[in-house]
């Protein structure tokens, strides 16, 4: 292994000032520094991202308990997660091996399966499959590697075994064993322990112990292992399933705030004394949570969720992608009509450029070679800007902020006289928003219902209301003008946005 130590840029000091890492408990790894910058809730800061492998990285998200429908506030972690993935793999040249874990065993998915009378698999099967139904119609990238907790209990058992082995974990009377956190001195790395810890149970011995293993209670789901019968605890299978396919450590492992505490700090723990460690995961990534406007948390006790299909039928999966592209991954965010319409706007606008950009493009106007320099200018700084923003913790609102700025710009070029053409910087820029666009996953389709013949008889109508509405504004002929504005209306209310100007009419598809 080639160990580089990283030189931290001068742009991008600032990031990392707060405090020395030696005063933190996060260990900086020896390998390749990317150049990007992410915050870890070890350091409290934002630290480099330096990996072991140049051009490969490890990544492991725990996954959905499958024992309900999912709701926005997983799409909102799982887009933004998936939003993560794709800069690495597209801005920072890295190939990620993406894993993610199914609870498929757990107390929520027995009880409903009790209340139903049916087996807990079904349930789980049933249930992951909306799961990954929902993923997919969010344009979210499905993991190259899914871990199920029934299909690695072998895993979970030689795990825990170690574990009391080498008298990190204890067996109890009832047959369950629990994780000793007084042996594991850095317990609280992530964030400090609270003592309430899990439920009151006379059998453990400090109150931050966790259960690694459940012993066999009637009715559940069992195991049959050295130290009896049970089922296993929800930190362990994460843990098991991680060091089954990337071994003793793991580049980025990535979850909701919610699971900062205690569940991955039960997995460092775990891990860590499992391979005997001091750092197992590198970087820890947790989404905000998505509040739904006036309620402090959505949950399923609240009976304040709203379905990812739900959510479907009023905002597009791109436009709920760009509200979560305009937030930052770390903070709460929140769900609200003026949230999502924004967002639509902010979509509207990019879609709108694309369009008006290929006509201007293909227009009779005739170009005399000059590429108008101070624009080719803004797009090179526009594209260094964005990769420091990107490198800089995913800052993909700055990002966004930027395009728009760009998309601007060109805009007024597209509106100047005839005389003044310059389709090459105007190809250029629409190429490069398109390929932000896409690279950030979104589809910058129209909705599936357009058929090509409904497009072209959108286009030829609009082009004809077009020159009609240019020749009456010529003569100041306010009936035919009166009578354009009602077509513009009528075909808003069918979900066809025109938007005109003195050059072009072009228009999008709106929900
Ligand atoms: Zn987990």
């Amino acid at each position: 292994m080639r160990k580089v130590f990283p030189v931290i840029s001068r742009s991008l000091s600032h990031v990392c000032s707060l405090k020395p890492y030696k005063e933190t408990k996060w260990l900086m790894p020896n390998g390749n520094p990317t150049g990007a910058y992410i915050y870890n809730c070890v350091a409290d800061q934002k630290v480099p991202v330096i990996l072991n492998d140049p051009h490969i990285a490890t990544w492991y998200s725990c996954g959905p308990t499958v024992y309900d429908s999912a709701h926005i506030g997983h799409a909102s972690c799982y887009v933004k997660l998936d939003i993560i993935q794709r800069i690495i793999k597209s801005f920072l040249n890295i190939k990620l091996v993406t894993a993610m874990g199914i609870t498929d065993i757990d107390d929520k998915i027995i009880k409903k399966g009790l209340e139903t009378k049916t087996h807990f698999q079904n349930i789980a099967k049933q249930y992951e499959h909306e799961f990954w139904l929902d993923m997919s119609s969010l344009n979210i990238e499905k993991p190259l590697i899914i871990t199920r907790v029934s299909e690695h209990i072998n895993s979970i058992e030689s795990f825990v075994q170690k574990l009391i082995d080498t008298e990190m974990a204890y067996v109890t009377m009832d047959g369950s064993v629990y994780f000793d956190t007084t042996k594991y001195p850095s317990y609280g790395k992530l964030q400090r322990a609270q003592t309430e810890g899990e439920a009151a149970n006379e059998e453990k011995r400090n109150k931050t112990d966790f259960a690694l293993w459940k012993g066999h209670k009637p009715d559940e789901p069992s195991w049959n292992v050295k130290w009896g019968k049970g089922r296993p605890g929800w930190h362990i299978e994460c843990s098991a399933m991680v060091s089954k396919v990337f071994g003793s450590q793991i580049d980025f492992h990535a979850g909701g705030i919610d699971l900062q505490f205690p569940h991955h700090e039960n997995e460092e723990a775990q891990s860590c004394a499992y391979h005997n460690t001091r750092q197992w995961a590198n970087y820890w990534i947790h989404v905000g949570h998505l509040h739904v406007k006036g309620d402090t948390k959505m949950s399923k006790s609240l009976k304040n969720t709203i379905s990812i299909p739900e959510l479907l039928k009023s905002h597009s999966a791109d436009v709920f992608r760009m509200a979560c592209l305009t937030s930052s991954y770390r903070y709460p965010m929140e769900y609200s009509s003026e949230v999502m319409k924004t967002a639509e706007e902010v979509l509207n606008k990019f879609k709108f450029f694309l369009k008006d950009a290929f006509i201007y493009v293909n227009n009779n106007a005739v170009s005399n070679g000059d590429y108008k320099d101070k624009i080719l200018d803004d797009l090179q700084k526009i594209e260094e800007a964005n990769i420091e923003a990107l490198k800089n913790d995913f800052n993909t609102a700055v990002c966004i902020n930027n395009l728009l700025t760009l998309v601007s710009n060109a805009n007024k070029v597209i509106r100047l006289d005839t005389s003044e053409y310059y389709p090459v910087p105007i190809v250029l820029i629409a190429e490069y928003v398109t390929d932000m666009l896409t690279k950030f996953g979104l589809k910058l389709q129209e909705s599936a219902q357009d058929s090509v013949l409904s497009n072209s008889l959108i286009d030829t109508l609009v082009e004809f209301r077009h020159t009609v509405r240019l020749n009456a504004l010529s003569r100041k002929d306010k009936e035919v003008l009166q009578a354009c504005d009602i077509v513009r209306d009528k075909m808003k209310k069918m979900k066809v946005q025109i938007n005109d100007s003195n050059k072009t009419s072009s228009w999008v598809s709106v929900k």
